[in-house]
C-alpha cells in the first residue's frame, strides 16, 4: 500500500483510505508500540520505517472528517519556493524566462492546513497551486539521477500570494508577500512516490468557487523535481522534512486582464494527481 502520511491531532498517522469527506488513518506511534515517532516531523527521517509499518498496519480510526487534518510537514527547518517554473506562467507575470531557478523563501509560520479558513490581507490576495516536495534524506551536492531517493513524497501546495507586497519594491522581493498568516497551506497528506512510475508527469491545478483555474501537466515545467532537489542541495544542505515549492503553473488572477484576485467567501479547491485534494474558504 502507498504510504500516506497525516497528521491529526498533531500525531503522525497514516493513511489507509479516503472518500472526499473523510479518511481512515492509523496512529504511526501506538500502531508501533512507540517504535515510530508520535511526532509528524520525526517520521520524515524513518521513512522506510513507515513504509513498512504502513505495508501491514491493520486497525484504523474510520471516518475522520477531513476538517481535522492537521498541516502534514508542521516545522520544516527550511520552506523553499520555485518563482516563475513554467514557461506560459512567466508570460502571463510579464517576467522572463528564467535560466536557472529563481529560490526564495515561504516562512514557516505562514503553513496551514489542508482544509482551514485563510484570512485575505489587502485586495491582492491570489492563488498559486503548486507540487510540494517534503524531503525524506536530505544531504549535500544531491546528483539529479539520485534526486528522488531523497524524497518522502509529494504534497498539493497552495503558494497564496498578496501580490501588492510580493511587487512593493524595486527590485521586487517575493518571500514576504507569501509568508502572511495561513499562505501556505500543504496536504492533504504526504503521499509516498517510491515506483510511482507517473510522478513526473501529475496533474496540478485548483479551482475557485468550482471554476477551474489551473490544470497543468507537470512535465511543463522549466526545472523537474529532480533537477530541483539537485540544484538547492548544491548550495544548501537538505534535512528531513523540509518542503520545496516548485511552482505555479499558469491560470493565476493576477494574469487575467483585468487582474480577478480573491475575496472573502471564495472556496479554492486545490489538487495533485495521485495525492489528493485540499480545500481552503477565503475570508
Ligand atoms: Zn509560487
Amino acid at each position: 500500500m502507498q504510504l500516506r502520511l497525516a497528521s491529526v491531532d498533531s500525531r503522525a498517522h497514516i493513511v489507509v483510505g479516503a472518500t472526499a469527506t473523510h479518511c481512515d488513518v492509523i496512529d504511526v506511534a501506538r500502531a508501533s508500540n512507540d517504535s515510530l515517532p508520535s511526532d509528524p516531523m520525526a517520521c520524515f527521517a524513518r521513512w522506510d520505517d513507515l513504509r513498512a509499518l504502513a505495508s501491514k498496519a491493520s486497525v484504523a480510526s474510520t471516518n475522520i472528517p477531513l476538517e481535522r487534518l492537521d498541516c502534514p510537514v508542521p516545522r520544516p527547518r527550511q520552506m523553499f519556493a520555485v518563482g516563475l517554473n513554467y514557461k506560459r506562467h512567466a508570460e502571463e507575470m510579464g517576467s522572463p524566462i528564467p535560466s536557472q531557478p529563481l529560490i526564495f523563501a515561504k516562512f514557516q509560520s505562514s503553513l496551514n492546513a489542508p482544509f482551514a479558513e485563510i484570512q485575505i490581507v489587502g485586495d491582492t490576495v491570489d492563488y498559486e497551486s503548486e507540487v510540494v516536495v517534503v524531503i525524506g534524506s536530505g544531504g549535500r551536492n544531491i546528483s539529479q539521477s539520485t534526486a528522488w531517493d531523497h524524497v518522502a513524497g509529494l504534497c498539493a501546495g497552495q503558494d497564496v500570494s498578496d501580490r501588492k507586497l510580493q511587487y512593493a519594491g524595486t527590485p521586487p522581493q517575493f518571500s514576504m508577500g507569501k509568508s502572511r498568516t495561513g499562505f501556505s497551506p500543504i496536504g492533504p497528506w504526504v503521499a509516498d512516490m517510491a515506483g510511482v512510475e507517473e510522478r513526473n508527469a501529475l496533474r496540478i491545478g485548483c479551482s475557485v468557487n468550482g471554476e477551474q483555474r489551473q490544470d497543468t501537466v507537470i512535465t511543463d515545467m522549466i526545472f523537474s523535481i529532480d533537477q530541483i532537489v539537485s540544484y538547492l542541495s548544491s548550495i544548501c544542505e537538505l534535512y528531513p522534512g523540509d518542503i520545496i515549492y516548485t511552482g505555479s503553473p499558469a491560470g493565476v488572477g493576477h494574469g487575467f486582464k483585468p487582474p480577478v484576485y480573491l475575496k472573502s467567501g471564495d472556496v479554492v479547491e486545490t489538487t495533485l494527481e495521485g495525492v489528493g485534494t485540499m480545500r481552503h474558504r477565503f475570508v
